[in-house]
């Protein structure tokens, strides 16, 4: 293929990552034009990625179609054999990876650890359902007929993601799609390219057959090229709700879609929670990953007679966040992951503080360590409904609270913005608990924890927030399909 990379050239990339190439066909391949990479936490070039053209995507989406007329037939043994290997790969390489992820997005290296030990957890979970994919034997209204319901791969996969969590979010699609027996052509987000071409590298090295994963880096021409491409059966997509619109509006023939979208999710603290352990969960689910995390706290609404107790609690916690470069262990909070968001994230500080609200810690860039994209840990207190903080996604580590009197007004805050994702609560009252679990309209609502996701459990919002799921059994299903072969044997005379 032209541009393939020579045998030296191939063992090169393994040890070197600032010249990335793209992954089709089962070869490294390198791209006309590239753009340059930079870390978030000094502005520095941290590497070379290809901009990927319409010709790069069709080159794997070839590889893609053609590998799938084996994969899908390959015994599942077989299949989970190669999730498996690459899942112990992926666990051998967890300092690299993880580092890989901190230097181009800035997460702690604590966190990016964390997150590629639970991408090797995801090879090894979906190896184990890819032989558990059965059907049905269905009963007939007429003798002498069988109908076998047997779920079969949709094809070949577009998976397009976002830079937050640039691994789990690629190796959801990856695992279940390979898993079910499908092929896939991946295009990561243009700001977290290294860790992705990283994972591919595992791939490479345990063997997986050409043109079952493909890679595509790049940016702005990428993603549309991806899904507007009429190759592939299915698009999983992960990333803005004004991005998965234009996407989903924008397919070039029906097919099926997969929308993990935006968040602004809500807490809501009742009169009856610990708040020691509410305080932890805002902390920790409104500031991990410097607050871009779609299930990310957003907008905290707490009980009138609790609430001062609470914003004086969060505001001490808050305010002893370390901030600095993610790759210092001590450090809490590394920068954010685009200069843009900075922006967004001050915009809706300043919108709250016009307003009335009070910002009682943090509250402004941190210019000492510019040119690093880093903003301090904030939070706002006294906030209303009609700040950007309490209806939009900051995506960032800045929290808005409001205090509430009567239950059923919080439920309807909380549920009156289109963010269907994730919602949490924190009480000690069990009808509270279950009241609050049923009539919140999201997808995933956490009470008395903030870790909403867990790998086999389905994963995914409504609303605004998106379609479909990951994790999970049903995560899988996402990238099977139906098929009911009805069969006439004759009656036994
Ligand atoms: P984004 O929408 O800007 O980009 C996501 C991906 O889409 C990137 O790969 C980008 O290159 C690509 N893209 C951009 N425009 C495109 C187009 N017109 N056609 C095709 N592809 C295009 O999002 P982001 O800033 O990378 O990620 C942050 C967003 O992702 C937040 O809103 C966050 O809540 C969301 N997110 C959701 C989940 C979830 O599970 N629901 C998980 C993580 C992140």
């Amino acid at each position: 293929m032209p541009g393939e990379l020579t045998t030296p050239e191939r063992k090169a990339h393994a040890m070197t990552i600032t010249t990335l190439n793209n992954y089709i066909d089962g070869g490294w391949v390198r791209s006309e034009t590239t753009f340059k990479a930079l870390n978030p936490a000094d502005e520095k070039v941290i590497a070379e990625v290809p901009a990927s053209t319409a010709t790069d995507v069709d080159a794997a989406v070839t590889a893609a179609r053609r590998a799938f007329a084996d994969w899908r037939h390959v015994n599942p043994t077989v299949r989970a054999r190669h999730l498996h290997s690459i899942g112990d790969i992926v666990k051998t390489r967890e300092r690299e990876l993880a580092e890989a992820i901190t230097t181009e997005m800035g997460k702690t290296i604590g966190e990016a650890t964390g997150e590629v030990d639970k991408l090797a957890k995801a090879f090894h979970f979906y190896a184990e359902e890819a032989t558990r994919i059965h059907g049905e034997v269905i009963p007939n209204d007429v003798d002498g007929f069988a109908s076998l319901v047997v779920q079969e791969p949709i094809g070949v996969i577009g998976a397009i993601t976002p830079w937050n969590y640039p691994l789990e979010l690629v190796g959801w699609k990856l695992c279940a799609a390979l898993a079910a027996g499908c092929t896939i052509v991946i295009k990561p987000s243009q700001y977290a390219s290294l860790s992705p071409a990283l994972l591919f590298s595992c791939i490479d090295e345990a063997g997986l057959p050409a043109g079952v994963a493909n890679l595509v880096l790049g940016g702005g021409e990428t993603g549309p090229a991806v899904a507007g491409h009429p190759g592939f059966d299915k698009l999983a997509f992960t990333g803005s709700t004004a991005t998965g619109g234009k996407i989903a509006r924008g397919v070039p023939a029906a097919k099926p879609l997969t929308m993990e979208l935006g968040g602004s999710c809500p807490m809501i603290v009742t009169d009856r929670a610990d708040i020691d352990a509410a305080v932890a969960g805002a902390a920790r689910r409104g500031f991990r990953n410097a607050g871009q995390i779609c299930i990310a706290i957003n907008r905290i609404y707490v009980h009138e007679t609790v609430y001062s107790e609470f914003v004086d609690r969060l505001t001490a916690k808050v305010s002893e966040l370390t901030v600095g470069n993610g790759m210092d262990p001590a450090v809490d909070v590394g920068p954010m992951a685009t200069r843009a968001g900075v922006d967004v994230v001050d915009q809706h500080v300043r919108d709250a503080v016009a307003r009335g609200a009070t910002v009682t810690t943090g509250g402004t860039r941190i210019e000492t360590l510019a040119p690093g994209n880093f903003y301090q840990p904030t939070v706002i207190a006294g906030c209303n409904p009609d700040m950007l903080v309490m209806r939009e996604e900051t995506f960032g580590p800045v929290v808005g609270v409001m205090p509430f009197s009567d239950l059923a007004k919080a439920v309807d805050l909380a549920n009156g913005t289109e963010a269907g994702l994730a919602a949490y609560v924190y009480t000690g009252d069990l009808t509270q608990a279950h009241d609050l679990g049923r009539l919140l309209d999201f997808g995933n609502v956490a009470v008395n924890n903030v870790d909403a996701g867990i790998m086999n459990a389905p994963y995914g919002g409504r609303k605004g927030s998106g379609f479909g799921v990951e994790h999970g059994k049903a995560g899988l299903e996402g990238y099977l399909q139906y098929k009911h072969l009805r069969i006439q044997y004759g009656t036994r005379q």
